[in-house]
């Protein structure tokens, strides 16, 4: 059946078309690829990584106008390397079927799990990592047998056109492709009928994505946005807290998914945090416009949205704290200077929408619990940090929240720990990646059962009115009854 019979209303085009059944045929002639193969596929990718580093990092700077090249590397380059080598090291064992058991009244029989590639992976990018964003996925498929479309951002043209060139050095078409282009090309993209379908964006787009694969039932993993809070117990010295957070805070400008988006600060401290804060930063950052370390927004549209979030803030009554040590200028110029918020109130943008950009709203909060229920009364969100160096405080808090991932005492980090999986919860996403969740979002784990030369039904199956079967049902009577 040609693919354009499966489509939903949104166009398949011919290209997307030809390049799916090429990868579906080749992964009909090579369904199950060995070890080897697929440490082959890793390998080259994690050669060519360390090759093309350097044009990575300046074709992501040319995509943001300005990009820190230590960002590039430490949050993109870096954890794929590690991503590599976590799969490389673990492969045979995520690979071998799992024995299971089999149930008495089934015996003699032997049961496993068997892990299978799915076939062709579909992974959708956005703009604000999209080296990481796009090959961290695709080594889980990669690593679990399966082949790769990419759809890069129309956001991140440079560092899309780069990876296009690179990964169509190293693969075969029909092991992993690349697509560019805008909206349509995204929206045909997401009605092709994959075998699974990574979408990472916004949970508006999310929803759009979701709806165009449930046409084909592909299954998909929605690694979305929200707003990801940082708490700070009493007791945790505020300094250090400040330094923590703003390390996250700034990476990028804001611009992560998983960036702290607003703090839950006690009362008490919260001039001492905003002090700490605005100190660490301008040390960090002594001047913005032309400092290559601090980051510029992706575009003037977004940098824009950002500016209506301050003003209405700042209309509604909040007190903006921007923090730009030489009171440079931005006009022309991508850099926005982070800005904490202070009085920020549930009615004001900042506190509506996810921010992702280098805004801070500082919420004050009287008690733990008042803090606990500030966000357990939103939306679930993507990471969770809380510090406190007491462990018992930390693991009651895993308990009392939901979120699709915590860093205690830390941010960002979380994402590039290889062995733990990585994904949203609720509004903030669907499903998992990284670690042996990844390889399991990316293998059909099919349950097998195995009968050898004896055949039990012989005996109990009908006519029912035997004795095997009226034993059988007095010994499961006996063996089930609980005392
Ligand atoms: P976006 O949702 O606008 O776009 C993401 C991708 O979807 C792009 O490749 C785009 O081409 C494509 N797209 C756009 N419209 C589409 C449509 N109608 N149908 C199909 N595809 C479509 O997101 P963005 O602006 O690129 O990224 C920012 C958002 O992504 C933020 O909300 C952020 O929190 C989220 N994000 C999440 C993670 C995560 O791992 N959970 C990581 C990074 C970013």
């Amino acid at each position: 059946m040609p693919l354009s019979a499966l489509k939903s209303e949104n166009q398949i085009t011919p290209e997307l078309e030809a390049m799916l059944l090429a990868q579906r045929s080749a992964y009909r002639a090579d369904p199950m690829p060995n070890r080897a193969t697929r440490i082959r596929r890793l390998d080259t990718l994690h050669n060519a990584l360390l090759d093309h580093s350097d044009q990575l990092i300046t074709a992501v700077s040319q995509d943001f106008s300005n990009r820190a090249a230590a960002e590039t590397y430490l949050t993109e380059i870096a954890p794929l390397l590690d991503g590599i080598a976590y799969y490389r090291k673990r492969l045979k064992r995520f690979m071998k079927p799992q024995r299971r058991h089999a149930p008495l009244l089934l015996q003699p029989a032997s049961t496993h799990v068997f892990y299978q590639p799915l076939g062709v992976v579909g992974i959708v990018v956005p703009w604000n990592f999209p080296i990481f964003l796009a090959l961290s996925p695709m080594i889980g498929a990669i690593a679990a047998g399966n082949r790769v479309m990419l759809k890069m951002s129309e956001f991140a043209p440079a560092t899309g056109a780069l990876l296009q060139t690179i990964l169509g050095k190293i693969y075969t078409q029909d092991e992993v492709s690349v697509v560019t282009g805008d909206v349509d090309v995204a929206t045909a993209f997401t009605a092709l009928p994959f075998d699974h379908l990574v979408f990472t964006g916004s949970t508006q787009v999310g929803k759009i994505v979701m709806r165009a694969a449930a046409e084909n039932l592909t299954p998909v993993t929605l690694e979305l946005g929200g707003k990801s809070p940082a708490i700070i117990h009493e007791d945790f010295p505020i300094q250090e807290a400040a330094k923590r957070l703003a390390f996250g805070k700034c990476i990028n400008a804001g611009q992560t998914c998983v960036a702290p988006d607003y703090i839950l600060c006690p009362k008490n401290k919260l001039d001492a945090f905003c002090t700490a804060f605005v100190e660490i930063v301008s040390k960090s950052y002594p001047s913005l416009r032309d400092n290559n370390d601090f980051t510029a927004i992706i575009t003037d549209r977004q940098k824009a949205r950002l500016e209506i979030y301050l003003r209405d803030a700042q209309e509604k009554g909040a007190e903006l704290l921007p923090i730009n040590p030489t009171n440079e200028a931005f006009d022309n110029s991508r850099k926005m200077p982070i800005t904490l918020i202070r009085g920020a109130r549930d009615d004001m943008l900042v506190m509506r929408e996810e921010i992702f950009g280098p805004i801070l709203p500082i919420i004050p909060y009287d008690s733990l619990e008042q803090a606990i229920e500030f966000v357990n009364n939103r939306p679930r969100p993507l990471a969770l940090y809380y510090f406190d160096w007491n462990k018992s405080r930390a693991n009651d808090i895993l308990t009392r929240t939901h979120s699709g991932g915590v860093g205690i005492n830390d941010t960002l980090s979380h994402v590039a720990a290889d062995d733990i999986p990585f994904g949203g919860i609720g509004s903030s996403g669907i499903g998992h990646y990284h670690g042996k969740e990844g390889f399991l979002t990316f293998s059909k784990a099919k349950g097998v059962l195995r009968k050898g030369r004896v055949n039990t039904t012989r005996f109990v199956g009908p006519p029912w009115d035997n004795l095997m079967y009226r034993s059988l049902k007095k010994f499961q009577k006996l063996r089930h009854r609980r005392r």
